[in-house]
């Protein structure tokens, strides 16, 4: 896995530019995708990312560069480090911004977006947040998973809005894909591009599942509530992410929660 990543064009349609926005989080940084069919003049954008007026610019100055045009603008999910310049940049460009949660633009599951030539198909992957989308390319056998599937590491589920069971859901759904070779390489909303989607999805399903099974023996070694199992369960990773890390299992109790409900 490439350890240093600075965006770039990474297959014929997808370029990066990566935002200025790097952190434990964020890692690298925010990566605002930029879709342009081989010739063509509409591009389409996914996640403008934070607001930084250089790094709209930056886009902008790719864009045209290539004498394109943005024509629409996408959000994987609502969190600010990608959509919060969403309204500045739709200023800039006069296209439309869609989303989860817009009203009569709302995207859904199978929808279909084009930039000219382009092809987007929107794959509903709810989990690391409820409006949580990817969006597949076809023509270049990639996804674009936004916070669903990172470049590096694993995501947080950040509960109360995101839901495991939902996010394990979006996992086999992402795992379909590439097993069945529609898709072989993920464009993640941070961090490096995935060139193996498929040994990248099958590392995350093993890892959830190692991290359910932690929080179960930590509560069966009596840990009580969201701080007594970060801290048993976390010891091993930086105390920067154990603030997503209380999202995370707080998300995994109320699963296990749920499972035992239904008895099973
Ligand atoms: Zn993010």
């Amino acid at each position: 896995m490439a350890e240093h990543w600075s965006g770039g064009q990474v297959t014929a349609r997808a370029h990066c530019v990566l935002a200025p926005n790097p952190g434990p989080m964020t890692l690298d940084g925010t990566n605002t995708w930029v879709l342009v069919e081989p010739g063509a003049t509409e591009a389409l954008v996914i996640d403008p990312g934070p607001l930084d007026e250089a790094h709209l610019r930056r886009v902008l100055d790719h864009v045209e560069g290539r004498g394109a045009r943005v024509v629409q603008t996408v959000l994987t999910h609502g969190h600010l480090d990608h959509a919060e310049s969403a309204q500045r940049f739709a200023e800039l460009t006069g296209a439309p911004t869609r989303a989860v949660g817009r009203g009569h633009d709302d995207l859904g599951d199978g929808d279909v977006l084009r930039a000219g030539d382009l092809e987007l198909r929107v794959v509903a992957t709810p989990g690391h947040t409820s409006d949580s989308l990817s969006f597949a390319l076809p023509a270049d056998h990639a996804l674009l998973t936004g916070d669903t599937v990172l470049g590096r590491g694993t995501t947080v589920v950040a509960h109360p809005d995101g839901e495991l069971a939902a996010y394990l859901g979006s996992l086999e759904r992402i795992a379909a894909l590439t097993g069945g070779g529609e898709v072989t390489t993920i464009l993640p909303g941070h961090g490096p591009v995935v060139p193996d989607a498929s040994a990248m999805v099958a590392f995350y399903r093993v890892h959830r599942r190692e991290r359910l099974e932690q929080v179960r023996q930590a509560l069966a070694e009596g840990a009580q509530g969201v701080e007594d199992v970060v801290e048993r369960v976390y010891a091993d990773v930086p105390r920067a992410v154990w603030p997503a890390a209380r999202l995370s299992v707080a998300a995994q109790l109320e699963y296990l929660r749920e499972v035992s409900g239904r008895g099973a």
